[in-house]
């Protein structure tokens, strides 16, 4: 395993209207952090942040290995991320960066097992058991489906095969949401007395908690108490497994895209191992020169890799939640006081009663990428005269699919839709034209830049242009 002075970067694909699409892409992360294994490890997201635009910025390691945590490889794997990022290929050279683009996800041979286990288990923990699979239970592995892409149902097409070769089950199926084989017809595509169903997703969300159960005929989603495994009807039992790509087994996948990569990359050279000064020294540095505490957003920073609101400078550590892990920072800040999903972490409306303490200079940029994600790249990129701008015609004309109409936005509805967005919600600075605004920040404050508009105002721009996105 490539462990050296290489940043790993996990690209999903994220959601402006709830935290469960990114939610397996950070958990993966955190895992694969926690075992150490590279220099850094950072995530992007298409339509969260960090953007794939700011993707790169986050890491000066001299090679970055890339890993789409998608299912399948298409559009977003093949055209959205190289575009976004830069990439020509699987090895680019980027500045004096050297990235290695790996394969999605969902495309690596362990999906298999991983797709056995998420099977085993949710036979297992429902205290029921299938004395002997391989005559009575049938697997399904369920995907969504589109007349778009052929790809994402290739996919499962071949891990059904591959299961079925393997003559673990009785039989092992396909089945699609929207094209056929529909999931709604398993009653008829098998005639088991055992059915497994696991989801084919990334994460869990309206699919795979409501769309599914409803299609399986469930009388209950996912997200109530009252959903339990199996499903008993005549004769027959069900159980119905979470997304696979919430498995922990997906950061062991996520390792051998890597090492796979790796080996056709081959060895990092003498002089990429060498990277240049990393976003830590640099914070290091800003906070040792600087009066303490330092300030980011709404958050204060004091020695010890202390973090904390600045509603809470005065309070002590027992009036406090201490919180032990990125994970536990993550938890508390994805939803405000009154628990709705906050897509924007710059808005001025992060949770008070917390404090967290990193153990190193690592941690802490981690730390704080995950309250301001991006925002000290930035930062130390604006402070060199390097951060890349991008004006709202350039954002616009990138949008493709259902944003694509947001081209059609003239300027003065750009201006009501930044003074009614951003004015009153969000902490950064605008850079970008036409709606640029001037830099101030006093010392000790690492000041919130906003380089481009971020895809929660783009979605803002069809809502006013097409009404209420739903996703
Ligand atoms: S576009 Fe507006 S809302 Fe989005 S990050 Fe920039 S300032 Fe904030």
């Amino acid at each position: 395993m490539p462990v050296h002075d290489a940043a790993l970067l996990l690209l999903g694909h994220g959601s402006t209207l709830n935290a469960d699409s990114s939610a397996p892409t950070y958990q993966h992360a955190e895992e694969i952090r926690r075992r150490g294994l590279f220099a850094e490890v950072h995530v992007a997201f298409w339509k969260e942040e960090p953007n794939f635009r700011q993707a790169l910025r986050q890491t000066r390691r001299r090679r970055v290995y890339a890993v789409p945590n998608f299912i399948s490889s298409g559009y977003f794997t093949e055209q959205v991320i190289p575009r976004e990022l830069g990439l020509t290929g699987a090895i680019t050279q980027v500045g004096d960066q050297e990235i290695i683009y790996c394969d999605p996800v969902g495309l690596h041979p362990a999906m298999t097992e991983a797709l056995l286990q998420r099977a085993q288990g949710v036979v297992e923990k429902s205290g029921e058991t299938i004395p002997a699979p391989a005559r009575t239970a049938c697997l399904f592995i369920c995907g969504h489906g589109t007349s778009f892409n052929d790809n994402s149902t290739k996919i499962i097409h071949e891990q059904a095969a591959e299961i079925r070769r393997r003559g673990l089950y009785a039989d092992c199926q396909p089945v699609l949401m929207e094209q056929t084989p529909f999931v709604k017809d398993w009653r008829t595509l098998t005639p088991c007395p055992d059915v497994i169903v696991v989801p084919f997703f990334i994460s869990d969300g309206l699919h795979s908690f409501e769309d599914i159960p409803v299609l399986l005929g469930l009388t209950h989603n996912m997200r109530e108490k009252s959903f339990q495994n199996p499903h008993h009807e005549i004769g027959r039992r069900l159980w119905y497994a979470t997304a696979i790509g919430t498995d922990a087994f997906i950061a062991d996948v996520i390792l051998a895209q890597v090492e796979q990569a790796a080996k056709s990359a081959g060895e990092i050279s003498p002089a990429a191992e060498t990277s240049p000064a990393t976003i830590e020294v640099e914070l290091e540095q800003f906070l040792k020169c600087g009066p303490l505490p330092g300030k980011i957003g709404q958050v204060i920073l004091r020695p010890g890799f202390e973090l904390r609101h600045q509603d809470d400078a005065d309070e002590g550590p027992d009036a406090l939640q201490s919180l032990r892990s990125l994970e536990e920072l993550r938890q508390w800040i994805r939803l405000d006081s009154a628990g709705d999903f906050r897509p924007l972490r710059a808005a001025p409306n992060l949770q008070r009663g917390w404090l967290y303490r990193a153990t190193d200079w690592a941690g802490l940029h981690a730390a704080l990428d995950y309250l301001y994600p991006a925002e000290l790249a930035n930062w130390l990129l604006w402070k060199e005269g390097r951060l890349p701008l991008t004006p709202w015609r350039e954002t616009a004309e990138r949008q493709t699919g259902r944003f694509r109409i947001v081209r059609e936005m003239d300027e003065n509805a750009l201006a009501e839709l930044v003074a009614t967005n951003c004015e009153p919600g969000c902490l950064k600075r605008r850079l970008w034209s036409p709606a640029g605004q001037s830099v101030k920040s006093s010392g000790g404050e690492i000041p919130l830049l906003c380089p481009e508009a971020c895809n929660f105002l783009v979605g803002k721009a069809r809502e006013k242009l097409k009404g209420p996105e739903t996703e």
